[in-house]
This record gives C-alpha cells, structure tokens and sequence, in this order.
C-alpha cells in the first residue's frame, strides 16, 4: 500500500481543515484516517451467517453525527459487496445513497448521499454480502474435525472486512449486535446474548445486550457447534457489586478441557480490580478456544479468544502450555483496562495497550504465581527486545504511523517487550505504590473513552510529584530507538569512590548506525563492600555523569545494572569484567541474566571474543535458578554454528556444554516425573533441545530417538503412538527422528497429522517436520505445509524450519522463490511484514543478504509493512555476516 505514504499529508491536511468548507467538503481520497467530520455514535450490527457457506450477509446501521454540509461521507470496508444504502436525516426523510469503492486494497469507500445534507443526526443503513475470509481476518472460516466454525479477528484493521464502518480506534461507540445462524449452532459475543426467535426454516436470530463504547477493532463473534462449559463465577469485589458469569467456549467435543483455565482466571480478575481499582467492567467473560487463529491471543471484551492450545488443557499437556496460558490469560484481562476500558487513540500508541498488558501480565503472575518468576521473565523478554532494538532499522516504541503496514508490523517486540521492560524501569524509579496511584487515576480519567501517551505519562508524573525531566527521560525511551549503552570505570578521587558512567547507543559489530545518542536513565548500580553489597541509583541524562558510590570503602566490582532494572545494557574495562565474573555468585538471579546479556553484547560489540565469552559465562551454567543457567546457550550456539571451522574448535564446544549441562540432563532425566516442579520440565525441554538439535551431543539425541521412535510406532488402529513420547519433549523427540530416520519419519507424520485434532500433539508434529534439514525432505514438509491439512495459523511452524546450514538456507531459498504465490495466497496480507524473515531469516552472509534485497525490493509494493520486514531481516544478515568475519576462531581453544 505504497500509496498510503505519499497521501498521508493531504489527508491530515483534510481532516484538519474540514469545516472550513461552507456547503460540501472538496477533500482527498483519505488515504491516511478517516476526516472528523462524521463522527459514529452507535451501530446495530445484523448477521447472516451460515459456516458451511462461502459467502455471509449483514446489515449495518450507523448512527452519526454529520458536522458540516457534506454530500458523502468516508468509510472503511474491505471485500463487501454493498446493495442497498439507506440514509435517514433528522426529520426522518430517506434518501437512497450509494456506496462507491475507492481503494480496493486499503479497504476504502465513499457513501454519497445523491444531494447535500446539513449538519445534523443521520441514520445509515447499510446491506451487503461478503465471503468468508479465509486467510484468518475479519469475519473467518475455519473447518476443524470436519466441522465448519465462523469466528472473528478484527485488530488490528480487519473489522472492514466484516462491516463497513469507522475503523479507527477512536472512533469508540456501543454495538448491539443480532446473529441470524442455522438453528443447530451455538452463537457468541462481546455482551450477554438477551433473546432468541425462530428466523424461518432451520435459522434462528440471537440478540446480544448492548456493548460499552467499543472501538471497532474489539467487535467479536463466533459461530459453529461450539461446547459452551460454565466455570466459576467470580465473586463481586470491593469494585464489583455483580457477580461475573464466566464460560469456556471450545470446539465441539473439547469442553471439558477448558476447566483449568477457567479454575485460574476469578485469581487473575480479582487481583487486576485490586490493581486498577475499577471492576470488571464488561458484564460477562468467555474464553474461546479457536481451532485456527492469526495472533496467539486476542482481548475482545467479554469474549476473549486464544488459539487452542493456550486453553485445552488436561494433565499430559507440556507444561510450557500450562504456563503460557496461564500468562497469556493474564495478558488478555489486563487489556480488559488498558486496551479495552481505556483505548490507544491512534495506533502510533499501540504500546498503551500491549506494553501496559504485557507489565501487566507479569505482575498478576507475580502475584498468583510467584514461582513462575515473571520478574526473570521480564528480564529475558527484555533482551531479547534489544536485540532487535539494536539494529539500525529498529522501531520505536512511539513509531509514526504512514499506512497500515506501520499499524500491522508495530505488533512487534519493541511494542511488547521494550514497553514493558520500560514500564518497569520507571515504575521502579517512582516507586510501586505512586505508579499505581498514577495508573488508577489514568483510568478512572479516560474509562471508556481513549487516551495518548502524553496522558499515561502526566498521570504518572503528577502521582509522583515530578516534573518536567521526568518526562522527557520517559520520552526519551518512548520517541528514539536503540538500546542504551552505559559504559562504565570505577575510580578512587580524593579518598571517595566514583563511578564513571558515558552512554551511547548500543551498536553490533557491522552496523552503519550512530552511536551518539542520549536517554535519561535511571541507573542504578550494585558494588562490593566489606559488609556485602550496596545498591545506588542515579538518573543519567547526559552523555557523561558521575556516581559517588557511598560507604564503598575498598570496592573492587561493581555490578551496573543493580536488579536488572535498567533497560540498558552496560560494558566496563576488562579488569572490572574480571572482577564481576569473579563475585557473579554474589549477584542475585535477575543481575546474573543481565551479566549474561552484557557478556553476548560485548561479544557482538566486539570487545570480548569467544574464549572470553566462553569463560564468563562459565559460572552461570551451573546456577540453580533455570533461566540463569540456560542464558549461556544462544550465545555458545552462536559460536558453534557461524564461527567454529575445524572439528576441534566443535568438539571443544561440545565439550564445554557437556560439561556444563550433561550431568543437569541426566539429573533430570527424561521424563517428567509425579510431582516434579515445573521449572524441572521445562528445563528438561529447553536442555533436551539444545543438547540434541543444536549441539548434537549423543546421549541426548539417543534418547531423544528412542522416544521419537517410540511415537512414530503404529497402534493397532493405525495411528501412531505420539503419546509414548514425554509430553515435554514429543516435538524435539519428533525432530530427531525426523533428522535420523528421514523419509520414513517425515511421511508419517504427514499422513498422521491430518487425522489428529489435539492441537499439542500437531504441534509437536508440526516441529518434527520443521526439522527437516535435507533438501528433499525439507521440501516435502514445505509442500505439506501450503496444503489444506495444515491450519494457515500453522503454516510458519513448518517454513520456519532447515536454516542451519548454508546449504539448508540455499534450498529454503528455491523453494521460497518458487512457492512465493502460494505462502501468499494462504497467509494473506496480514502476515506480510514477517515473509521476508521466513525467506531469509537466519542468513549470514552479504550474498543472502542482497539475494534477499533484490527479490523483495520490487515487490514491496504490494506488501505492507515488508519494507520494515526486509530492513530488519537485512540487517540481521549483514550483521551476523560482520561478527563472523571479525572473529579469530582459534579463540575457541584458547
Ligand atoms: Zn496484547
């Protein structure tokens, strides 16, 4: 949608000057946001909807304010097949309007009322049919276990696929919605359903109560012969007098595995009104298990929808499941304020939504499970953000908004991770209690209504007593991109301790970007002292600053971002490396993971190489904390994969991870045993992955194989054994096989995985075939993956695998070129901003780097948000390609 760029001033310009037109507005095609001089008040959405069928009807009608003269009016509506309009003025007159389709793509009409009207209340009605998407958008049609589901995906600007209307997230307005299904089905939405009549022959009309102003983006409902389970009410509250229903809602057969879910979610709601002082506001709450779903999770108020296995859940599942749905529940129901009660105004702050629910969602685990550790969680999620956020084409977390690319690629880990590990850093500088003083006044202010970043940030400030450098310290991490570099050196001066510190931005070996950049951070430090530790914070604004650490008396380390509170990463002399790695165990578990993450960005950086790294993170290996003590692995991977050249330097690196984790596995054993923590599974999982896949150690693939080979054993029925598998390790178990047995493994798992719904095990399947690594065998997971049997939500499961290797890539590449229509064809538009990275991802070398450019720079025009896709997936490249060929391999043995 190239064209959104270049038309988005003319449209700013329209919508700014408006009413400056005396009878009718002369504006531009509004390529950009819809103007503001018809504004929606209400909609009575009517659905015609059978699953079985390709195509579904509806009606529309708007209620809107007309605010100036006006002839037309703009809507969006993408795919309908628009017949009648009707528009009814003030005095109750009818004029026959017509809808005209200006932009097919953007999804873009104008609605012209055959004369002009004057400012005043209208009515616009709306019939139309429309196909069923099939690419998982809008109103949508899944088949699963034979039988035809319809459900919806409206975020982020899919609900014109649906109906036409105002799709824009400020535009909020109260819905009442009317389904017309066949007399068999179940049918669901935002609101209680309210009445029930007959509608002919085999159809029936569901009326549901009306909604609280809703954007459109959070319009939800689903049709199909779902189970609909009861789970507990949820008690009222301090901030809730009426009980809340709540209900699982899964595919015909899986009710009964929703309990779970629905046994932890009164904990989670209770412990979110508790926070925000404001109960549930959405009058009920349905959890939907959807067989095949775009995102992972979606907060549509009142019925919240997942992907399956997020929710169906019984005692064989992998625990990592139990865990993420636990989390990703949690994530869900936050929205239910930040995001639905209190919405983004305008997509440049998406963060308002998903950094807050993401925070937030790690605070209610905190809370209702403590050893689920959200606090490393945050941690983890939030290196992995500054990875991303050190390349040069980075987003901002308050990235401009230029066409719907730029809304669609923004659901990225800046968005999520960075938003939240900033959220935290500023919560821990203002205090717990005074953040949650701002938060509850921020909602009380904008409930049901929308709101900026500048709104979020003034309630803060004003709850905090602070002043205008808080402000633009917050700004500072909102409006640039980048990862702060703090470099530190201690010093003694006149008998105090100092600690220098100097900022930058943080940039890898290879990047073309500039370094000079500034924040205001909060740093605060941890440093020796004879009785123990000490921590002090400092606010750094400037490019260079200066820390008197007190009472340091002989400090000798010091370790610079104390609890890893800080989004930063920091870097020091050698001696003071040496100094840390040697009290790394007086540091606590969240200080070891941001040492670990320190060490991977020194050796990016370019000032520690692999014996250096190999040695630092040496100590951590063995911690007791899980995540601790796998931090090392992505690193030490890295090295084995791009920069070990001889068989030595390998079987140096096997030997060091076998020392390292070896016993840990065996310890562990594999297979998960009654009563074992949950940290012990999943760092079953994690070992038994890398150990087998990416380091290859023997042991372990060997007794990965037996299970594999135990699964891919026929029952007397045929089918075949998955489940004599642990189920923590069937996909990696899977993969194995697949690596040692070829042919045989990859056909059966093709032939199996049709005949199986369980979405636990076609994911453990779905990563057998992923690991496919010969050229043939690849291609015939690849083939598989672009038909039917494979859901469309399911695709990239198997396309992201076989990029090991050179050679894997090169095949991965002909294939991708060949197939590039069909990959299309299935995932649809949403999905366009992340192919560039299923072609290319995973590269090193400038020659897939420029294979890459030269294949995607012609046709970015016809893909939103590859252009950022493209960049990001480059740069990668490129940049793994520079820290290769910086590195002396021979630092392996040293
Ligand atoms: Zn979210």
């Amino acid at each position: 949608m190239h064209r959104l760029a270049q038309s988005f001033v003319l449209t700013a310009l329209a919508a700014c000057c408006g009413a400056a037109f005396a009878a009718t507005p002369a504006d531009g095609v509004p390529h950009g946001r819809l103007p503001r001089w018809a504004v929606p008040e209400s909609y009575q959405l009517a659905f015609k909807v059978d699953p079985a069928q390709q195509n579904f009807s509806g009606t529309t009608t708007i209620k809107l304010a007309l605010q100036q003269a006006a002839d037309h009016i703009w809507l969006d509506g993408r795919d309908l097949n628009v017949g009648k309009v009707t528009i009814t003025d003030a005095s109750g007159k009818q004029h026959e309007g017509k809808y005209v389709t200006v932009d097919l793509k953007a999804g873009l009409a104008r609605v012209d009322f055959g004369g002009v009207l004057q400012p005043q209340a209208l009515t616009l009605a709306l019939d139309y049919t429309a196909p069923l998407n099939q690419q998982l958008q809008g109103l949508y049609k899944v088949n699963h276990a034979g039988a035809p589901y319809a459900m919806t995906q409206m975020e982020p600007v899919s609900a014109r696929f649906a109906f036409p209307g105002f799709d824009e997230p400020d535009f909020k307005t109260p819905y009442d919605i009317a389904l017309t299904i066949p007399s068999n089905l179940v049918g669901v939405a935002n609101t209680q359903q309210t009445s029930e009549a007959t509608a002919g022959d085999n159809w029936k009309t569901l009326h549901f109560a009306r909604t609280q102003p809703l954007p459109t983006y959070l319009v939800a409902f689903a049709i199909g012969p779902w189970d609909v389970v009861n789970g507990p009410t949820i008690a009222p509250d301090s901030y809730r007098s009426e009980p809340l229903p709540l209900r699982g809602i899964a595919t015909h057969g899986e009710g009964h595995r929703m309990q779970h879910v629905l046994n932890e979610t009164p904990s989670i709601i209770h412990t979110l009104e508790n926070y925000y002082g404001f109960g549930y506001p959405f009058g009920k709450l349905d959890l939907l298990a959807a067989p095949d779903f775009s995102a992972g999770a979606m907060e549509n108020p009142g019925l919240v929808t997942f992907r399956d296995w997020f929710l169906l859940l019984d005692p064989q599942s992998p625990t990592k499941n139990v865990r993420d749905s636990f989390n990703v529940t949690a994530h869900e129901l936050a929205h239910q304020w930040t995001g639905d009660t209190v919405t983004l105004a305008w997509w440049d702050d998406l963060w308002l939504n998903e950094a807050f629910a993401t925070w937030m969602q790690q605070k209610v685990t905190m809370k209702v499970h403590p050893e689920y550790r959200a606090d490393l969680e945050r941690i983890t999620a939030a290196e992995n953000a500054m990875e991303n956020d050190s390349l040069v084409s980075a987003r901002k977390i308050r990235q401009p908004i230029s066409g719907i690319g730029d809304i669609e690629t923004a659901f990225d880990s800046i968005t999520y991770r960075k938003g939240a590990a900033v959220l935290g850093m500023f919560e821990g500088y203002v205090g717990e209690d005074v953040f949650q003083k701002g938060m509850r006044a921020y909602i009380q202010k904008h409930k049901f209504g929308n709101a900026t970043a500048d709104d979020l940030i003034g309630a803060i400030a004003t709850a905090a007593n602070q002043g205008p450098a808080f402000n633009q310290a917050f700004d500072s991490f909102l409006n640039q991109a980048g990862v702060p570099y703090v470099q530190t050196r201690l010093d003694q001066q006149g008998g105090k301790t100092v600690l220098h510190m100097s900022q930058s931005r943080y940039l890898p070996v290879g990047s073309t970007g500039n370094a000079a950049q500034v924040w205001g951070i909060p740093v605060c430090v941890r440093y020796g002292t004879a009785a123990g530790s000490k921590t002090q914070c400092e606010m750094l604004d400037k490019a260079e600053g200066t820390m008197v650490l007190a009472d340091a008396g002989t400090a000798t380390w010091v370790m610079p971002n104390a609890n890893a509170s800080g989004y930063y990463r920091f870097s020091m002399t050698k001696p003071a490396w040496m100094d840390l790695t040697k009290h790394v165990t007086a540091l606590n578990d969240k200080e070891q993971l941001a040492y670990a993450d320190s060490i991977d960005a020194g050796f990016r950086h370019g000032e520690l190489d692999a014996g250096d790294v190999l040695a630092a993170l040496k100590p951590l290996a063995g911690a007791k904390t899980r995540e601790v003590a796998v931090a090392p692995l992505n690193t030490v991977a890295w090295i084995y994969r791009h920069e070990a050249a001889t068989d030595a330097q390998r079987a140096a690196i096997v030997e060091w991870v076998k020392k390292a984790y070896l016993p840990r596995m065996e310890q562990l054993g594999y297979q998960r045993k009654t009563g074992e923590a949950d940290g012990d599974s999943l760092l079953r999982t994690t070992l038994a992955h890398s150990l087998a896949l990416d380091f290859k150690i023997p042991e372990v693939r060997t007794a990965l194989l037996k299970q594999g080979d135990a699964a891919l054993a026929k029952k007397p029925d045929g089918s075949l054994n998955l489940g004599a598998a642990d189920p923590d390790l069937l996909g990696d178990a899977l993969a194995v096989a697949v690596r040692e047995r070829g042919k045989p493994a990859v056909d059966a798992l093709i032939a199996e995985l049709p005949r199986t719904t369980d979405p636990a095990l076609r994911n453990g399947m779905l990563a057998g075939l992923g690991a496919a690594n010969t050229p043939e065998l690849a291609n015939e997971a690849r083939d598989f993956a672009l038909s039917k049997q494979v859901k469309v939500g399911e695709m990239a499961a198997i396309l992201r695998g076989g990029r090991d290797t050179p050679a894997a890539r090169d095949a991965l590449w002909q294939w991708f070129t060949v197939h590039y229509d069909q990959v299309l064809g299935r995932t649809g538009s949403f999905a366009s901003g992340f192919v560039p990275r299923l072609a290319g991802g995973g590269g090193c070398s400038t020659a897939e780097a420029d294979r890459l450019d030269a294949y995607f720079k012609p046709r970015l025009k016809d893909l939103a948000g590859a252009d950022r896709g493209l960049a990001q997936t480059r740069e990668q490249v490129l940049l793994c390609a520079a820290l290769k060929s910086k590195q002396d391999p021979a630092a392996i043995l040293r």
